[in-house]
């Protein structure tokens, strides 16, 4: 027993190791940070920051009090020490951290309600290395809230992993302003695309359930959740964020966060489960609540909550009533709102393939908490039933699935539209 506890221990070694050693590749390439300065030009505010190479930014503004939050690639800061933080003009003050491997956050507190004007990236001149630029304007409380959204939805997302090199291309024009001026405003009760975020389960060292035929869960939940982008996108009602488009791990929270961040509407979460049973089928739709439905929804929400801990992800500090405080946090309003669409969901899966019996249900799941995003989990069958596998693996069946999920997602919508009208 005692060997079987340490070769466990020396695998979860071997992962931190191999990550550690990965991280540190990533350092040595690293771009410096290595001045920061304001400007004032009228109402304008400008915020400059030198590096030593360029880098890839997505930039945001959030109420409450009012910031402006950039996410760049992981730099090095070897500002001078006498820098200050106290930031000018609209600016009050600014900080800087490592948000997650491979991305530094700068949120720059503002005294005001503030648009990015502009934002670029100047290539290195005779006199000056890198620069990044952002402009800001103040405008009204009205204009932020119309406008933050908007911004989040026409940024380009902000992508760690691409090399620099495709970033910096030769094309680059620092007088193209990064950020789209929002779309004009029509009669619609909502402008603009909704933000619909796909959440492929497990990815990377998590493989999830696994089929009796040896099919990963982690590989059909991104190549539905793929289908489904490209269906939502096609109807150019939709902007469809994935949490991860490739075979790469992504923590439960940053999940959560990914979907806060792109300002979502709507949050779906796909998935397989497997079973002892190669009898059992069908799929299924699960909503949060701190009470599960039943003893087998909250053994699955267990099991899809491990994710973390399969890939290492130290969860000692986090205590049972952070589920409890975070469930409580939840305004019911959402989770209603994920209920609904979960039914609309069911009876579009209905039509396009087997469900289990008691196929809307509810428990803890860690990936449907962000407090403001109705969020559902969708099991689309079981990959330890033959005939499910083989579906599951079909691009025509999961085609059949992304349209069932289009149509429930335009009902939901349509839903509310009414709603917000009358
Ligand atoms: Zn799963």
């Amino acid at each position: 027993m005692s060997f079987g506890k340490r070769a466990i221990v020396a695998l979860v070694a071997g992962l931190l190791i191999a990550t550690a050693t990965v991280s540190t590749g990533n350092a040595a390439a690293k771009p410096a940070a290595t001045s920061v300065r304001f400007g004032i030009q009228d109402e304008a505010t400008r915020f400059v920051v030198e590096l030593s190479a360029a880098v890839g930014f997505h930039i945001f503004t959030l109420p409450d009090p009012y910031r402006v939050v950039i996410d760049m690639s992981e730099v090095a800061w070897r500002l001078p020490s006498e820098t200050a933080d106290t930031g000018n003009g609209i600016v009050s003050g600014f900080r800087y951290s490592l948000f997650r491997p491979g991305t530094t956050r700068i949120v720059l507190d503002v005294t005001k309600p503030v648009r990015v004007k502009r934002s670029f990236l100047l290539p290195p001149s005779d006199k000056q290395g890198h620069r990044f630029v952002l402009d800001l304007e103040p405008v009204t409380t009205a204009t932020f809230d119309d406008e933050a959204r908007l911004a989040a939805i026409a940024t380009p997302e902000f992508r760690p992993d691409i090399p620099l090199a495709a970033i910096a291309t030769p094309e680059f024009r620092p007088d193209i302003p990064v950020v789209k001026p929002p779309a004009p405003a029509g009669d619609a009760p909502h402008v603009g695309r909704r933000v619909v975020v796909i959440d492929p389960g497990h990815g990377g060292v998590d493989p999830g359930a696994i089929g009796s035929g040896g099919t990963r869960e982690k590989a059909v939940a991104l190549a539905a959740a793929l289908e489904i982008k490209e269906q939502l996108e096609a109807t150019g009602r939709y902007k469809a964020v994935l949490t991860r488009d490739r075979d790469t791990f992504v923590r439960l929270r940053d999940r959560v966060a990914m979907a806060r961040e792109a300002g979502a509407d709507l949050f779906i979460s796909i998935h397989a489960d497997s079973i002892g049973s190669s009898k059992v089928n069908g799929a299924s739709v699960y909503t949060l609540s701190k009470d599960a439905s039943d003893k087998e929804a909250a053994k699955l929400a267990a099991k899809e909550n491990k994710a973390d801990i399969i890939a290492g992800v130290n969860l000692a500090h986090e205590n049972p009533e952070v589920t409890d405080i975070l469930i409580s946090l939840a305004q019911s309003e959402s989770i209603n709102e994920g209920a609904r669409f979960a039914n609309m969901l069911i009876g579009e899966l209905r039509r396009a393939t087997s469900t289990l019996q008691k196929s809307h249900r509810s428990a803890g799941f860690a990936v449907l908490m962000a407090p403001d995003v109705p969020s559902v989990l969708v099991e689309m069958g079981y990959l330890s039933n033959p005939t499910e596998e083989k579906n599951l693996k079909s691009k025509a069946h999961r085609r059949k699935m992304a349209a069932a999920v289009v149509k429930a997602v335009d009902s939901y919508f349509a839903h509310h539209d009414q709603l917000s009208r009358s």
